[in-house]
């Protein structure tokens, strides 16, 4: 391709709407446009990336015998009622766009595809016979989601890979998933991406595995925490850790303590010498659900420990399995409630309240209580009194009130020792998300009736997993990890072309000719090559070619004459060296030529 005709538009400045390196790469080499919050023109170069990422991606799921289909977008809002999705996805969280057709039916843009591959296993696999199978499909997904940012990071219209499979069995499904583990650790090689598998939140599914792929970058938005030995890495919204231990609290009876506008752990452990882990915070929170009156949840933690909402959030929908998706968790106001809480005086022995009638739903069920295991494992406490100004020194549990059901639900730390080995400490790290894999097990092939005759001649309903790439997110991690000060420096493998050769001065025709003809040259060795026959400055055209960042630049100066180049090695170490052309070109087709070749 000649960069004459390439509609090549770069910007010397960072352009204000992007934040992020990567973002700002892409925008200013001319790789993509933003028309509207988060969605984007991918314009020619970046769509060359973008295939050859899914080039690397086809070849790795044929590999492990999955299969390549393209499902509907338009996903019927019936379906997705079915699974139980709908409400969630479109009132709750709001992350579907969904319409209505001039039939007045509803329809959501598919923001992923499990209930549409379920439906379509229902009706195609009867047998144990036709198992295991995997679909797999390379195509736009729609999410609103609620802060579209850094560019291709967070679209609202993005490149996904997701497949999905089908088993008799679940020892079936864990093989597949151990295939997809290991077909995923070879694409981001492929890609020249530096990933790590972390052990993810698997949402309210419970109890079934999954993993996501990081790409380590500081502006990556998901906080990883893992072990220095390399055997526990985990997404901070599943990590677990031990935390620190507590300070023991003297013995005595349980006592009242005037606590005069001491409403926060630190002023009330400031004013009397407590220490954090000697205390336990009650938070009163508010769920509402699609399908149910909303519910008060009070979560007791050790006062020096946070929440973490990921864990708080599966556990009330584990436990309210009637009320329908769960909408959202919010901090409970005086507003919600008839009558005065003690607010900043909680203790976890307080009696069910009294929820304000204009929200009449709210009423019906008594508040949900759960304690996180640094709450419930101490032996005496200090805690509010639930009386205002006051708190109480020695409280325990049995006595005060019940313990509530312990469930996990502390954020864990950078620092914190590690439960597989108390030597080891968690360190933190931030990452990319690039792909997520899941043992779905049979939530959705029970709920949508995906069900075949087993080996016995009985009838059970199909085992899934599924598995997803962000195709358009991991080009621009790819960038997030490779670049310098001067621009993009692509992996050759996902490069949009991996040899420019810059003429240095459009107006010699010595240098025109020999540019010109190892162009041809390069094209008939199947290598990707741009040929800069712009009438530019020299200066402009090694700029520009650093800045798109590819691979390998031949540079066609003053040495033409004599048939010598300059061969510049962007992405590897070897620096700029002057060649005779042939040399050249045959140092080019032996690193790149098979590697280089057009997807
Ligand atoms: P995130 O936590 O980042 O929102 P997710 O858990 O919603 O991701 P999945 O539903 O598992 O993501 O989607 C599969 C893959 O699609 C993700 O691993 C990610 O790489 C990519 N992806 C998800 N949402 C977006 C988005 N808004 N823009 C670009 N890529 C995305
Ligand atoms: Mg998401």
């Amino acid at each position: 391709m000649r960069v004459s005709r390439l509609m090549l538009v770069t910007l010397r400045d960072d352009p204000a709407e992007a934040e992020i390196t990567s973002h700002k790469l892409l925008l200013r080499a001319g790789y993509m446009r933003r028309l509207a919050p988060g969605i984007f023109a991918y314009l020619p170069l970046l769509w060359r990336v973008l295939q050859k990422v899914s080039a690397i991606v086809r070849e790795e799921m044929a590999a492990v015998d999955a299969l390549e289909t393209l499902l509907p977008q338009l996903q019927p809002a019936d379906l997705w009622r079915r699974s139980g999705r709908w409400d969630g996805y479109t009132a709750g969280e709001g992350i579907m766009f969904h319409l209505i057709d001039r039939q007045e039916r509803s329809l959501g843009l598919g923001p992923t595809h499990e209930e549409v591959v379920t439906e379509l296993a229902a009706d195609l696999l009867g047998s144990y016979r036709q198992l295991p199978v995997c679909l797999y499909q390379i195509q736009t997904k729609f999410r609103d989601e609620i802060r579209p940012r850094f560019g291709l990071m967070r679209g609202r219209e993005f490149i996904m890979k997701d497949a999905y499979s089908f088993h008799a069995d679940e020892a079936c499904l864990r093989r597949t998933y151990a295939a997809m583990d290991g077909a995923y650790r070879r694409i981001f090689e492929r890609c020249g991406l530096r990933a790590v598998a972390v052990e993810a939140d698997s949402g309210a599914i419970g109890g079934s595995a999954s993993q996501e792929f990081m790409v380590t970058a500081e502006a990556g938005e998901d906080l990883i925490l893992a072990s220095p030995d390399g055997r526990y890495a985990a997404n901070q919204e599943r990590a677990v850790s031990l935390p620190a231990p507590a300070v023991p609290l003297p013995a005595g009876p349980c006592r009242t303590l005037a606590t005069p506008d001491q409403t926060s752990i630190e002023e009330l452990c400031d004013a009397h010498g407590f220490d954090p882990t000697q205390t336990v915070k009650v938070l009163l929170l508010l769920a509402r659900f699609a399908a149910a009156p909303a519910r008060g949840v009070l979560v007791c933690l050790r006062g020096d420990q946070l929440l973490n909402e990921v864990k708080l959030a599966n556990a009330v929908t584990a436990r309210c399995p009637d009320a329908g998706a769960l909408l959202e968790i919010v901090p409970l106001l005086a507003d919600h409630l008839d009558g005065p809480v003690p607010f900043g005086f909680l203790g976890p022995h307080l009696v069910d309240l009294p929820l304000r009638q204009a929200d009449p739903r709210a009423a019906a069920a008594p508040l949900l209580r759960l304690a996180d295991p640094s709450a419930a494992e101490l032996e005496a406490f200090v805690c509010g009194a639930n009386r205002v100004d006051e708190h109480l020194v020695g409280a325990r549990w049995g006595e005060l009130c019940p313990l509530p059901e312990v469930v996990d639900l502390r954020a864990a730390q950078p620092g914190e020792r590690c439960l597989h080995d108390p030597s080891q400490r968690l360190e933190a790290a931030r990452g990319i998300e690039v792909g997520h894999i899941f043992q779905l097990g049979r939530k959705y092939s029970e709920a949508l009736e995906a069900r075949f005759t087993n080996e016995a001649g009985e009838d059970e309903a199909l085992w899934m997993g599924c598995y997803g790439i962000g195709v358009s997110r991991l080009a621009q991690a790819a960038v997030e990890q490779n670049h310098d000060a001067d621009g993009i420096r692509w992996p050759v493998a996902i490069a949009p072309y991996t040899v420019i050769i810059v003429i240095a001065s459009s107006q010699d025709p010595v240098q025109v000719a020999l540019a010109e003809e190892l162009y041809g040259r390069l094209l008939g060795a199947g290598i990707d090559v741009l040929l800069d026959d712009r009438p530019e400055r020299a200066g402009v055209k090694f700029k520009d070619a650093d800045l798109i960042g590819i691979p390998w630049r031949l540079v066609v100066g003053r040495g033409a004459g004599e048939r010598t180049v300059e061969l510049v090695d962007r992405s590897g170490g070897t620096g700029k060296r002057d060649l005779t052309a042939d040399a050249a070109l045959q140092e080019l087709v032996e690193r790149v030529g098979l590697q280089g070749a057009s997807p």
